[in-house]
């Protein structure tokens, strides 16, 4: 009986140890793919909304052009003042919190001038919101400088990542032709003194830079290296149907446009220059979120502002899908980059 109970013993003993290999193979297969699956959702939170929807774009950054109106004249300015409204603060954070809700990470006001509303304290009092209440990573303004004054950096200045001046020349006759500029105020003195207040009050500088007919052939390599800005952000003129050409438009800026060549031969005049971030048109008619003073998506596909609905009314994710954000081209100009104030050496 025991000779032959053992030969049996033996070939169940041999099957379970099978069985065990095959589980055994089954739980690592199971556990290498659930970590790949996983690492792909951690590289690219930002991306997609919720797996198997290609179609849904996250708001990772967000420009909100809460104000058109602005004390400069700027020939080709192509934000203009077609209305004076301002939706009222509460609503406006109201609608930042939804951005947050849909995974905005860094938002940039811009105008028209943020500085003119309240001398400042409307956008103050949304920069401390976004960093205090919503813990937004980078928030950043972009001003021409005018109105900025000490007192706002020592009220705000601890709650914005990053101011951006718009400079287009070092050349005072230069601006004055472009139109930066109001009454008597020198606008490249402003922007030193800003320069100065940045660094006082931990905040990182900027400079962006529209290339147009006037400042096409200067060499700021000098003054940009003085100034030495976190990032120098050249834009070639762009010609944006409805607010800077056509009939209905308050600017003209044809006459301000420069060739592609041009453009190459500034970038090429300042290579050495290691913080310039250039943005050809191509670059950026479609590559920016661009929310106006409604709070709806801008679409510029067209080479004209076409809105969406606000997000007030209909959500985030029903208005995103009109505002025409190629999100491709957000990530090939370098849109995403190291945007906190936490995680720059700010060492002046
Ligand atoms: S400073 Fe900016 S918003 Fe004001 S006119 Fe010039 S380009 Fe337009």
């Amino acid at each position: 009986m025991l000779s032959l109970l053992l030969p049996v013993m033996e070939l169940l003993s041999a099957v379970w140890g099978n069985v065990k290999g095959i589980l055994l193979s089954i739980k690592t297969f199971s556990f290498f793919y659930w970590l790949k699956t996983f690492k792909a959702q951690k590289i690219s939170p930002q991306s997609r909304i919720g797996a198997g929807d290609s179609t849904k774009v996250v708001p990772t950054s967000v420009n909100y052009h809460f104000t058109r109106q602005c004390n400069y004249k700027c020939g080709f300015c192509f934000h203009t003042a077609k209305t004076s409204f301002v939706l009222p603060l509460e609503e406006a954070k109201k609608g930042l919190t939804m951005l947050k809700a849909a995974g905005m990470e860094k938002i940039n006001f811009s105008g028209g001038e943020p500085f003119l509303q309240e001398r400042g304290h409307f956008v103050g009092k949304l920069v401390q919101f976004c960093k205090q209440d919503l813990q937004l990573p980078s928030i950043s303004i972009v001003s021409n400088g005018s109105m900025i004054t000490e007192k706002w950096f020592k009220l705000y200045g601890e709650y914005l990542d990053i101011l951006a001046v718009s400079c287009d020349s070092f050349d005072e006759e230069v601006n004055k032709s472009i139109g930066r500029g109001q009454g008597k105020k020198n606008h490249v003195e402003n922007l030193l003194k800003i320069r100065k207040w940045c660094r006082d009050y931990n905040v990182a500088f900027k400079i962006n830079s529209v290339i147009n007919c006037y400042n096409v052939n200067e060499d700021m390599n000098k003054e940009i290296t003085m100034l030495n800005p976190i990032r120098w952000k050249v834009f070639q003129c762009l010609i944006i149907d409805g607010e800077n050409s056509g009939e209905e438009a308050l600017r003209q800026a044809e006459t301000f446009v420069i060739t592609d060549n041009e453009f190459t031969s500034f970038l090429d005049r300042h290579r050495n220059v290691k913080c310039l971030v250039p943005e050809s048109n191509k670059q950026m008619r479609d590559s920016y979120l661009i929310l106006d003073e409604y709070m709806r998506f801008l679409d510029c596909r067209n080479g004209r502002k076409d809105p969406s609905k606000s997000i007030l009314d209909v959500g985030v994710e029903n208005a995103i899908k009109f505002s025409g954000f190629d999100e491709k081209m957000f990530f090939k100009r370098g849109g995403k980059y190291v945007w906190s104030k936490a995680d720059l050496r700010l060492e002046w």
